[in-house]
């Protein structure tokens, strides 16, 4: 006989009711430290409500921010990247790009889309930073190019959001050769006197800065962003300097003639359509 008897003991409830699900209702602002209330920050456009930070967006929220109603066609998503070098770092490129497109929906870092803007119908390109850091291949070369192209043909304005960490160097030379394919079709774009606003937002660098980022005929950023080439510690090694305060950040370069503006995400659509206006592009 058993000196100790144990008593049946009840299971714990861990059915969703009695839990208080908490996680993702509260986001930390990296800048002034707050709290903020999940749903106050997208009310606000995620912009931090306390101190005007612009939180990093994926690129439908952008498109629907954008674009009227939030409405909108997308095109050219079929786009895949066919891995020519079968380039492998820490893991096989195509490993990354499977992962990418499971927690993205989308086959590469871009979203072309067809829609209108106050009224203006516009093409609009956005780039997508979560898709392995926004960075340009094949894909997203070949996307831009064609709505450069479809912009030029039908003689409709074109809006690039970008959001990129450059080239893919997972794609070696092939992605280095975007730059000068999507600076070719913007220079046809340019004689066919269709208007090109490209929108930097955080963080825009590398190659992607070096080509279409920067070709705008308006050149305009959110607060705040990171916009370079090289990053800080690689120009500090190479020149042997310390860089000044708020280097590369959109204040900065509006402040040394890089940018035409630095536009409040609150602001972008009402400015856009005015530079439009200006440009000659009539509401439809
Ligand atoms: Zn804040």
């Amino acid at each position: 006989m058993a000196w100790f008897k144990r008593e049946p003991v009840e299971q714990l409830d861990v059915s969703g009711e009695k839990r208080v699900k908490t996680e993702g209702l509260w986001v930390k602002c990296d800048q002034c430290r707050q709290i903020i209330w999940k749903k106050d920050l997208d009310q606000n456009l995620n912009v931090c409500p306390k101190c005007d930070r612009h939180f990093r967006i994926d690129a439908r929220t952008r498109l629907a921010q954008l674009l009227d109603d939030g409405q909108y066609q997308t095109e050219d998503g079929d786009i895949v990247s066919t891995d020519p070098l079968k380039f492998t770092d820490l893991k096989p490129y195509a490993e990354r790009l499977k992962r990418s497109r499971r927690d993205t929906g989308l086959n590469d870092a871009v979203i072309n889309a067809r829609g209108k803007l106050e009224g203006r119908p516009v093409i609009a390109s956005v780039m997508e930073y979560s898709f392995i850091g926004g960075s340009m291949g094949a894909v997203v070369g070949e996307m831009i190019t064609r709505a450069v192209e479809k912009a030029t043909a039908g003689k409709l304005p074109l809006i690039v959001v970008s959001a990129s960490g450059g080239a893919r160097m997972m794609e070696g030379v092939v992605s280095l050769m975007q730059l000068a394919k999507v600076s070719a079709a913007l220079s046809r774009m340019d004689d066919a006197k269709v208007p090109f606003i490209s929108v930097i937002t955080d963080p825009t660098t590398g190659g992607t800065t070096a080509s279409f980022a920067m070709l705008g005929d308006l050149n305009i950023a959110e607060p705040g962003a990171l916009i370079g080439f090289a990053g800080p510690r690689v120009i500090e090694q190479t020149i042997r300097q310390k860089l000044p305060e708020g280097f590369q950040r959109s204040e900065f370069l509006l402040k040394h003639g890089m940018l035409d503006a630095v536009v409040h995400r609150r602001d972008l659509k009402p400015y856009i359509a005015r530079a439009l206006d200006f440009m000659q592009v009539p509401a439809q």
